[in-house]
């Protein structure tokens, strides 16, 4: 049982490093991100109070965020260990983790903001199928459309530079102290993100030992 938290900022390419983990060692992958655009799109109760946070590369309230985490990890569907994605994002967020569930080690995907800001802005998602491109690593073959589904290929509404400009404000201000957090417990793993990404996950594995 391995349980993982992965950090780093937008466009550090943390969410795809924790699908190859998930992969090869059964992890469930709980991205509190995509569960809020699940809730957004499907236009849930929730969704009302969260869709302009979003929007604005503001972060949400944190009852909200530990409820989320509280219901899915609750769910104990994750036999082999989970890895949890842009979680937690401040300290009171990390002190609440710690509180209440165990933890292995913490990937800090470590990346200069310049190069986050190049990769998040080149992001796209295929509307139909969600499939992930980046038009710097993965370019569809035909512009805008997806090689798979031929679905639309859209940039995230956050993928703006006003909103990832928050975004990295508040990753300096908020989630690096949660960060520090974690390294005087000595759970940190830090690998340079700006490396090619298998090498990022050659690093990842040997840091952890699997
Ligand atoms: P992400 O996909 O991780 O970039 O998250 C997208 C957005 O969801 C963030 O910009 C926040 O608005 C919100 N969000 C995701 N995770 C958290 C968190 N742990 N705490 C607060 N807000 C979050």
């Amino acid at each position: 049982m391995h349980k993982y938290i992965i950090m780093g900022p937008q466009g550090s390419g943390k969410g795809t490093q924790a699908k190859l983990l998930k992969q090869d060692f059964d992890l469930s992958h709980f991205s509190v991100g995509d569960i809020f655009r699940w809730h957004v799109q499907a236009h849930t109760k929730l969704a009302a109070r969260i869709k302009r946070l979003i929007d604005a590369g503001e972060l949400v309230p944190d009852e909200i965020v530990e409820t989320i985490i509280r219901r899915r990890l609750d769910e104990h569907d994750w036999n082999y260990g989970f890895i949890l994605d842009g979680f937690p994002r401040n300290v009171e967020q990390a002190q609440f983790f710690l509180e209440s569930y165990g933890l292995d080690k913490v990937i800090h995907v470590d990346v200069s903001h310049e190069v986050t800001m190049e990769r998040a802005l080149a992001r796209r998602v295929c509307g139909q199928c969600k499939l992930d491109y980046n038009l710097i690593f993965h370019r569809p073959e035909v512009a805008d459309t997806c090689d798979v589904c031929g679905g639309a290929l859209t940039a995230r509404p956050d993928d703006n530079e006003e909103a990832l400009r928050q975004r990295l404000n508040d990753f300096a201000e908020k989630t690096v102290p949660a960060l520090n957090l974690f390294e005087d417990k000595g759970l940190v793993l830090r690998v340079d993100g700006s490396l090619d990404r298998d090498a990022v996950q050659r690093q990842i594995r040997t840091g952890l030992g699997i």
